[in-house]
């Protein structure tokens, strides 16, 4: 299922191939996010043709609207968004304790408010699974609780043990005659010995990959690489371990050199609507009266379709005129950004040079 090709000598950084049944995943790999079966924008062509060949999708968002029989109807979620890649969708449970209007936990089920139309609606981990398998969801993603960043120990621990129970309720359910892949989220918020806990428990369960969930929500950056290491370091070495929701360049450069092989998250997409885009010499927002001007393009190391066709100049004055088109171009030029960083690293990995690499990006960007 995953082979590691290369190990960097002097990280824990690898290079790897994850075998899924909509196509082989290159890793590290950068997951662009889809929440509702679309990033924001791009076609799922152009997101293919990019190289993109794995994308997010949510089914929290997703059993809310269009709602299962939608999805049931095309077979999966991949033919009814019309994607060639591989998709992995997270469970939700994120969404779950963060957007509805409220979740009731216990020990077996979470009872939630829609935050659409306030029905009301009980998970459980057997349910989330079923649903993945409707969606034919090539990674299925487990019900787990996230408590928090304020959660004390007492909190974390009661929160952990329900998170462990339900991996493997998840893992029990999921039909082991189809091929889609299930990962467990390794947990225990910002403790080291319940981050080790789960890390080493969910080992023993023999999953397809692991994730490194509850992380970059609001701590500061030494705490977070520091809690990463302890569950990268915990996690199975044959298996893909992936990173959830992290983060920007600097965090997946810094997390591939400890030893994370998958990411996600909206950075990209999310900062390109608010003008905000990634270069190589660092970050600049693009609504900045400097620009008005500026005949260069946004990165002049880049070859995406918007740095090789407009200027500076224009992407502001469609950003500032509140054009669609704005929005297109800045997702199409942070996507490939990432994709190129991801890219690069892949490639020095390949040819043992990885943290030199890592070093002259980190230089760069920061000065
Ligand atoms: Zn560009």
């Amino acid at each position: 299922m995953f082979e590691i090709l290369k190990k960097d000598s002097k990280s824990k950084a690898r290079l790897g191939k994850l075998h899924t049944q909509n196509g082989i995943i290159d890793t590290p790999v950068f997951m662009p996010v889809g929440t509702l079966g679309t990033v924001k924008s791009v076609s799922p062509l152009e997101l293919y043709n990019e190289g993109f060949k794995i994308m997010l999708s949510n089914t929290y968002h997703l059993f809310l609207r269009p709602g299962m029989e939608v999805i049931e109807k095309f077979g999966s979620l991949r033919n009814f968004i019309n994607y060639k890649g591989a998709i992995l969708t997270d469970s939700g449970g994120f969404q779950i304790f963060s957007l509805a209007k409220f979740a009731k936990i216990s020990d077996d089920s979470v009872e939630f408010m829609s935050h659409i139309d306030g029905a009301i609606h009980v998970f459980t981990p057997e349910k989330v699974v079923k649903l993945q398998e409707v969606f034919d969801s090539d990674i299925i993603m487990p019900l787990d609780v996230f408590s928090g960043p304020e959660a004390s120990k007492s909190r974390a621990e009661k929160d952990l043990d329900i998170t462990l129970k339900w991996a493997e309720i998840s893992i029990n359910a999921k039909n082991k005659e189809k091929n889609n892949l299930i990962f467990l989220i390794s947990q225990g918020n910002f403790f080291e010995d319940l981050r080790e806990k789960s890390a080493i428990y969910l080992s023993e369960l023999n999953a397809d990959g692991y994730a490194i969930g509850g992380l970059a929500v609001g701590e500061d950056k030494e705490t977070m690489y520091n809690m990463l290491n302890i569950s990268a370091s915990k996690l199975p070495e044959n298996k893909p371990r992936y990173l959830m929701g992290v983060g920007t360049p600097e965090d997946i450069i810094t997390a591939v050199s400890l030893g994370v092989d998958m990411f996600d998250c909206v950075l990209p997409t999310r900062n390109a609507r608010t003008g905000s885009v990634f270069t190589s010499k660092g970050n600049l927002n693009i609504k900045n009266s400097i620009h008005k001007f500026e005949k260069q393009p946004i990165d002049d190391e880049c070859n995406c379709y918007a740095c090789s066709n407009f200027s500076r100049a224009y992407l502001r004055h469609v950003f500032m005129s509140k054009e669609i088109f704005s929005q297109r171009l800045l997702t199409i030029h942070n996507l490939h950004f990432y994709q190129n960083m991801i890219f690069n690293i892949r490639q020095s990995i390949n040819n043992d040079n990885f943290m030199n690499y890592k070093n002259n990006f980190l230089e760069k960007r920061l000065k």
